[in-house]
């Protein structure tokens, strides 16, 4: 059966290391024997490979690459591409996004390779995988977002010093309390959401107590729920405006 293995979709992540690859060389032929596409091919099996995905021969091989960076041009203004094959949903997605704003790309580019590297060293962090949206930064973006909150040091660091300023915890969105709902049980028990995108976080930063709020789980979850991912603002202000709308008139 060999030769007849599909391989898998390119994911959001590679598409963004390509674009961020193509901005920067917009008027290039591509071809899969130059340097740069062959450097490219490696980054982007790399990030593949971190993802858990794997292929046959020709997974992310320079061809394969060099085509998803002529796909790219067929979105550029700045080219006239007629003729050029229309490629995958997602690359018409990730050039909406990202192709105006090419210093933020890099930017998260950066933290996905990043996040790349660290996946292959041997003290790997294990980077939880569960139901969320994945970022806009992707799905290794993701998973580091996840693992960050999840770093039990600072979570209790941050309940405790929440519990030492207002005497209870509680969802700062909602003010859900689990313990004044669910009594014993509930005690110390809160999530942490870190407010901060991966991509703004230098290589190596640590977690800051203020760069977490705690939230419930309903609340964390909705912040998640799909992309873009609401910022704490944005969820405290739906909740306002929802509840307000459901407010009986005073008058
Ligand atoms: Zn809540
Ligand atoms: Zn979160």
């Amino acid at each position: 059966m060999a030769g007849t293995k599909r391989n898998p979709d390119w994911t959001r992540d590679e598409h963004l290391v390509a674009l961020d690859y193509y901005l920067d060389n917009r008027d290039d032929y591509f071809s899969p024997t130059g340097a740069g596409v062959l450097e490219l091919a490696a980054k982007v099996s790399q990030v593949a490979k971190a993802l858990g995905l794997t292929g046959s021969d020709t997974f992310r091989n320079p061809s394969g690459v060099s085509m998803k960076l002529l796909n790219f041009r067929s979105h550029d203004p700045q080219h006239d591409t007629k003729g050029l094959p229309q490629g995958n949903k997602l690359e018409k997605i990730v050039w909406a996004e990202y192709a105006d704003d090419p210093a933020a790309l890099k930017k998260v580019v950066a933290s996905i390779l990043d996040v790349t590297q660290a996946a292959a060293a041997d003290d790997a962090p294990v980077l939880p995988e569960d139901e969320l949206s994945e970022a806009r930064e992707g799905q290794l973006l993701t998973r580091m977002h996840r693992y960050r909150e999840r770093n039990a040091a600072i979570v209790k660091r941050k309940k405790a010093s929440y519990l030492k300023q207002h005497g209870h915890l509680c969802c700062e969105a909602c003010g859900f309390d689990f313990q004044a709902t669910y009594g014993d049980r509930g005690e110390g028990f809160i999530e942490c959401h870190h407010t901060k995108p991966v991509s703004e976080l230098a290589a190596g930063e640590t977690t800051k107590l203020a760069d977490l709020v705690l939230l419930c789980a309903n609340c964390h979850r909705m912040v998640h729920a799909s992309r873009p991912w609401w910022t704490v603002e944005e969820l405290r202000s739906i909740l306002r405006t929802i509840r307000s709308e459901k407010a009986p008139p005073t008058d």
